[in-house]
């Protein structure tokens, strides 16, 4: 039952992240709005926070 409320201090994640970084069960992938350009139109890509990747769950299908 995780919301989409605020994370605590020391996680830093952005909009297309599904967990922090380090989270078991997650990983690293490429952006699906930038394709890990980091970059979305002519501004830095806001679902990756412009790193060009995001934390999604690996775990499962
Ligand atoms: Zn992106």
């Amino acid at each position: 039952m995780s919301g989409s409320s605020q994370a605590p201090s020391g996680a830093t994640t952005t909009a297309g992240d599904d967990a922090p970084p380090g989270t078991p069960g997650t990983g690293e992938n490429v952006c699906p709005v930038c394709k890990g350009s980091g970059r979305a139109a002519e501004a830095p890509c806001a679902n990756c926070g412009g790193t060009g990747v995001v934390i999604e769950g690996i775990a499962g299908g």
